[in-house]
């Protein structure tokens, strides 16, 4: 066996980086992982979305395969895109293979041939596939012959129940370690608070190995949350203002309100298609598809989707409803802008989020030591919905990062006002104990906010709740008001709901020091309305807009990168695959800028490697010179 992979010269992971991938620079700690894993050295990586964790065990897999050292197995457990991901490398001329229940037995049997010689580069499985005596024998006798290269283990937080992803599956491959010591394993994800981290080191056995923290800041991604009101409907005016013909993603949290929420951006003429687990196994493929395969699709979807989805063009993420924590919310908006241009994360929030989701704790058959820290983590997501300084600041600083305030988010761009509503909080507490004295039962929150406008409805009449003496002492707060103020007492524990007796308000501890005025309350003035706020950040033409990465260029050079793109669409109807898998969009771009001649003129290009530069470039060529 040639003698490596310690001494792989660093230029030989450079040269396949440019020659396979079309690359010139290594991105954060790339090279750094990806000199450690080919060495043989185990690792832990946290990367953001879109940070390029492929390349990180693709590099090492390719280098150490060139050794001799044979097959490196990806451990994901995305069933569904593993088509899409071994499509991309072989595009890139690398020879990789999926094992998984959309092959029929003899293709099955062909790749497991294959395997078992040693031939594949990477061969991606799901880790219940993994973890079978057969494949497990089949391993074994791969690594007799010193044809066992690497583990890859994707999304790594699925082996935590403090990650978002848990499947018990992951757990399970602790095996990989214990029977073969001597292979390196790579481990990585996007979620990384301490907690699950620390599980994932646990968990995996991952002591050793050297870990490889990124920042977790996305730049080009703009923050937004705006308060609830008619959720739909701001969505809509979100689309329509800031994305028109934009690919993007809308999470809700029910079947029931993705299927409404999809039906109502088609009425409205957008492109949107409903995904949650639901639905049909055939029909979420379909529509993932086209989401991946078309441009400017809506996907209107509960947490089922997204995983793995590695579309870089997905101009905004939407939540209509809370997520459950930071790390839900931070994986999911990640989705956007993979391809570091401009994207939007935007979520509507209101005070039947935090009461459905305190409620989904409590009602939980987790252990209470689980629910607490489950709480925790809501609070934290809480806190940063309430917050009126930079979203960014304190994201990153969930993550354990420093940062100054980011001009990119709307804390940033649209300082909102902020009131002191310690005043209207003693009162709306001091109603809620008064009437509980005055009727010996609880109410909801439009009742007592009735009684504090001094509005006598026919409930505040028939239970005499109009000679408290609290009635009408609240006239001067809007029910806007109120329901912040209701909002951020229930989200800091000063109040609480009781969701098994409809919903009523209940005095907790934490109410004392707010009725004695020591907890003061900051409140953001309500920023709900889309209109009031500052006008969309690009003056965006409609449909058919130029994708930000071509927003440079001339009007030969638009005609180009139009005329390129079809081209593109073509080649991956042909060749089933998602179109940026051919080339991304800022490839096409820069294609389109370099008006090329020759081949050497594509030579360079970023996303061009010598495998599509022989594929494709004799076509590009042909593309461009009818302009
Ligand atoms: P992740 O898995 O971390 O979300 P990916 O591996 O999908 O991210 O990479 C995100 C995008 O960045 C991909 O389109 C990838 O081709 C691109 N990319 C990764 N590394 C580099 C690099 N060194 N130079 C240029 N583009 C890169
Ligand atoms: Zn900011």
């Amino acid at each position: 066996m040639p003698v490596l992979p310690s001494s792989t010269p660093e230029r030989e992971l450079s040269e396949i980086l440019r020659d396979v991938f079309g690359y010139t620079e290594f991105r954060g700690h790339q090279q750094a992982i990806i000199e450690n894993v080919t060495a043989g050295a185990d690792a832990l990586v946290l990367m953001p979305t879109g940070g390029g964790k492929s390349l990180c065990y693709q590099i090492p897999a390719i280098a150490r395969q060139r050794a001799g050292r044979g097959v490196t197995v990806v451990v994901s457990p995305l069933i569904a895109l593993m088509h899409d991901q071994v499509g991309a490398l072989h595009e890139a001329g690398v020879d990789a293979a999926f094992l998984n229940s959309t092959l029929d037995w003899e293709e099955t049997q062909d790749v497991e041939r294959r395997m078992l010689r040693g031939e594949i580069t990477l061969l991606y499985a799901a880790p219940e596939r993994v973890t079978t005596p057969r494949f497990l024998s089949q391993l074994d006798g791969l690594h007799e012959r010193g044809k066992l290269s690497l583990f890859a283990i994707d999304e790594a937080h699925c082996v935590s129940q403090w990650g978002h992803d848990f499947r018990p599956e992951y757990r399970a491959l602790t095996v990989l370690h214990e029977r073969y010591a001597g292979v390196p394993r790579i481990a990585l994800t996007a979620t990384a608070d301490a907690l699950t981290r620390a599980d994932i080191v646990e968990r995996l056995q991952l002591e050793e190995a050297r870990q490889f923290v990124s920042s977790f800041d996305r730049p080009n991604i703009r923050y937004t949350i705006v308060e609830k009101k008619d959720p739909t409907t701001q969505l809509l005016r979100f689309i329509e203002r800031e994305h028109e013909g934009d690919a993007g993603v809308v999470y809700c949290q029910s079947r029931k309100r993705v299927e409404d929420t999809a039906q109502t951006l088609r009425d409205a003429g957008i492109e949107a298609l409903p995904y949650h687990a639901g639905l049909d196994a055939a029909v979420r493929q379909k529509h993932q598809d086209r989401f991946l395969r078309d441009e400017g699709i809506v996907m209107v979807a509960t947490i089922a989707f997204g995983m793995g989805i590695d579309k870089p063009d997905v101009r905004f993420v939407a939540h209509l409803d809370m997520p459950k924590n930071i790390e839900g919310y931070y994986q999911e908006t990640g989705r956007a802008g993979r391809d570091g241009a401009p994207a939007d994360a935007w979520m509507t929030y209101g005070l039947q989020d935090v009461v459905n989701q305190r409620r989904m704790i409590d009602e939980s058959p987790a252990g209470e030591e689980f629910k607490q820290v489950m709480r925790g983590k809501l609070d934290a997501l809480l806190s940063l919905a309430e917050a009126s300084d930079c979203r960014r600041v304190r994201l990153l600083n969930y993550f354990g990062e420093h940062s100054t305030v980011c001009g990119n988010c709307d804390n940033c761009l649209n300082p909102p006002q902020v009131w002191d509503g310690t005043d209207a909080a003693r009162k709306l507490l001091s109603t809620i104990y008064r009437v509980q004295q005055h009727s010996g039962i609880s109410f909801g929150a439009g009742h007592i906010m009735d009684i504090l406008r001094g509005k006598a409805t026919e409930k505040v009449t028939q239970f005499g709740h109009s000679k408290l003496s609290t009635f009408g002492l609240g006239s001067e707060f809007s029910e806007a008001q109120l329901r912040g103020v209701m909002r951020q007492l229930i989200a800091t524990g000063a109040l609480s709901v009781d969701a098994q007796a409809f919903n009523t308000l209940q005095l907790t501890d934490g109410s004392r020091a707010v009725l004695k005025g020591e907890t003061p309350v900051l409140l953001r003035e309500s920023v709900s309305s889309p209109a009031d706020r500052k006008k969309s950040r690009r003056d965006k033409p409609a449909r058919g807009a130029p994708s930000p990465a071509a927003a440079t260029l001339d009007t030969a050079g638009q005609a180009r990168f139009a005329a390129l793109k079809a081209w593109r669409g073509e080649v991956a109807r042909e060749h089933n695959l998602p179109a940026y898998v051919i080339f991304h969009d800022a490839t096409l771009a820069a294609i389109a800028e370099r008006a090329p001649a020759t081949l050497e003129d594509l030579q360079g290009l970023s996303g061009i490697g010598s495998k599509k530069l022989e594929a494709y470039g004799a076509d590009v060529l042909r593309v461009c010179a009818a302009f």
